[in-house]
């Protein structure tokens, strides 16, 4: 088991871990495996049930995610990915926004002991309804499968994102167009968000462990 070039990501024989936090040891959220090195527990991360890790294990580096950072996550869904931030901000905070509530009923009862992981119930096309709650972030994440998906990354960056601070969108090509070939899909995404001033770091095609989608980081 050796650090990744992020911190708060290990690897070991091409696979990627993060160390959970210290109260929730023994605890699964998606039944991943648990194991311990030198004293510590690591919680193996799956890039078939989460685009983030597919993203690093097809050479995603250039993220400036820190332990004391702050998170926004839009489309939460029951915790998977969400849990494995939570692990690596052990001194930040994830505020994790999820409209559907049966989602978020599972993601409070699944990530109850973690206590820099806020479950937010609410509608990421409004950003201006969880300003009471949110505050300037360092990194936003978004992985929302809707039409609309890169208008919404757009809005709540300039709404929430500190200057010189990064985002990375996960484009599910198909939700935005059924009848374009992907990469076209990532062309026209990766233009609007230009338009709006952002700056492509880098882009990743996520097959195979995910079809038709790509993770795109930006920076502002
Ligand atoms: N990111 C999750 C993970 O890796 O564990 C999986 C997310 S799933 C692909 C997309 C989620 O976005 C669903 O849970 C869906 O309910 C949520 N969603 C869709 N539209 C949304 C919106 N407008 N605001 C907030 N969440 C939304």
């Amino acid at each position: 088991m050796k650090p990744s070039k992020i911190k708060g990501i290990f690897e070991k024989n091409n696979k990627i871990f993060t160390e959970n936090l210290r109260n929730c040891k023994g605890i699964r959220v998606y039944n991943e495996k648990l194991f311990s090195y030198k004293g510590n527990e690591y919680r193996s991360w799956n890039p078939y049930r989460s685009k983030f890790a597919a993203a690093i294990l097809k050479g995603l580096e250039n993220i400036n995610i820190k332990p004391d950072s702050q998170v926004l996550y839009l489309g939460a869904a029951t915790g998977t990915t969400v849990s494995h931030f939570s692990d690596i901000v052990k001194e930040g905070m994830v505020y994790a926004v999820e409209n559907s509530p049966i989602s978020v009923k599972k993601l409070l009862e699944s990530t109850s002991k973690r206590h820099n992981l806020i479950p937010i119930l609410s509608d990421a096309n409004h950003p201006d309804r969880y300003c009471s709650i949110v505050p300037f972030v360092d990194i936003l994440y978004q992985d929302i499968s809707q039409r609309n998906q890169a208008d919404i990354f757009i809005n709540n960056i300039s709404k929430y994102l500190k200057k010189n601070s990064q985002g990375l969108i996960m484009v599910k090509a198909r939700s935005i167009d059924v009848s374009l070939q992907p990469k076209k899909v990532y062309e026209i995404v990766t233009d609007k968000l230009e338009e709006h001033n952002l700056k492509i770091v880098d882009i990743f095609d996520l097959s195979p462990y995910e079809k038709d989608h790509a993770a795109i980081l930006i920076s502002n």
